[in-house]
């Protein structure tokens, strides 16, 4: 009896030891089902912040909006510490076009709704190219029923002649099996081409293909590194990169309103958005449209809008048998 005891211990404590061994490898697997916290949501201890006041942090918020177009680069490599901590008249404005953009009250202020809005995860592509667009804001009015889509310049869309495309999906970093990624890469595609005449065909060689799609981390050499939600981004035509930023909580095949880590985020919605860019078209205004610079975690957005539809189709023409956008 004595000796069984024992056994049963050891193994009780075996198990115990066994256990957090095992709970440690699903964390080091999926990073972010650890409890989540936003390397954004530092901004809301900016709230309040007045122009003239040093605070520390507004560097950080400054390289925010300087990687989304709204503050110029620095041209100052040497220094790390590359913006300063000071709310100046430029961070203001920057501010203001921010608001403006994402249909806020433009007070240049640092408000709740403001700092709320850009702790929501979205797209590493920028929102203004060179200066030259707003996201369909450029004369800082909105007129109902005008058309917010905007084109990923300067380089325009795909030449007329090329309407087929072929796409290699060549670095596979994540752990979404290869058949349900191929799934829900086709079925994002297929948003767009039925509101069109473009067609899309998956092939094995990258080399042989005009978009080349694949997951990858922090700096990934492009120039363009993903920090903080930054869920992926994609270069305008003829480049036909699309890269997705591996660290994220990616959902592909089932239900993303319903996953477990507050911090999921649904694949197609994501590439139904940076095909968008990968056939020339920038960010709208209009939230809820596929274009829309951002979407929350665990959530669903796949069908094009109006807005979505008006911007492809005038790059490429409708398709006949489209019946429509969603109202
Ligand atoms: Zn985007
Ligand atoms: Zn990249």
């Amino acid at each position: 009896m004595a000796t069984s005891t024992s056994a049963l211990l050891v193994i009780v404590a075996a198990v115990l030891v066994a256990l957090p061994v095992s709970a440690g490898h699903r964390d080091v697997k999926h990073p972010a089902a650890a409890p989540y916290r936003n390397p954004w949501s530092s901004f809301q201890n900016l709230s309040g912040c007045q122009v003239g006041q040093e605070r520390k942090g507004l560097s950080k918020l400054k390289e925010y909006l300087c990687q989304f177009g709204y503050l110029p680069k620095q041209t100052s490599p040497s220094s790390s510490s590359r913006f300063n901590n000071v709310f100046d008249a430029q961070l203001e404005e920057a501010i203001k076009t921010y608001q403006c953009n994402f249909n806020l009250e433009v007070t240049g202020e640092l408000d709740e709704c403001t700092i709320d809005k850009m702790m929501v995860p979205r797209c590493r592509n920028a929102d203004i190219i060179n200066g030259t667009s707003a996201m369909g804001h450029s004369a800082a009015a909105v007129v109902h029923g005008r058309n917010l889509f905007t084109l990923f310049q300067p380089s325009g869309p795909w030449p007329p002649s090329k309407r087929s495309f072929k796409y290699a999906i060549n670095a596979t970093s994540t752990s979404i099996d290869r058949a349900t990624l191929s799934n829900v890469l086709a079925s994002a595609f297929a948003r767009w081409s039925v509101a069109t005449t473009l067609s899309f065909t998956e092939i094995a060689t990258a080399s042989d293909a005009d978009i080349t799609i694949g997951f990858y981390s922090g700096d990934h050499g492009d120039g363009e590194p993903f920090n903080g939600p930054t869920l992926a981004h994609a270069f305008a035509p003829p480049d036909g990169r699309l890269h997705f930023d591996a660290a994220e909580v990616w959902v592909a095949g089932s239900d993303v309103t319903t996953a477990s880590s507050p911090a999921a985020v649904d694949l197609e919605s994501v590439a139904v958005h940076e095909i968008g860019h990968l056939l020339g078209l920038g960010h709208t205004s209009v939230e809820g449209a596929i274009m829309y610079p951002s979407i929350p975690f665990r959530t669903r957005n796949v069908v094009l809008s109006a807005d979505d539809v008006n911007g492809i189709q005038s790059l490429y023409g409708a398709n006949p048998n489209f019946k429509g956008a969603a109202p």
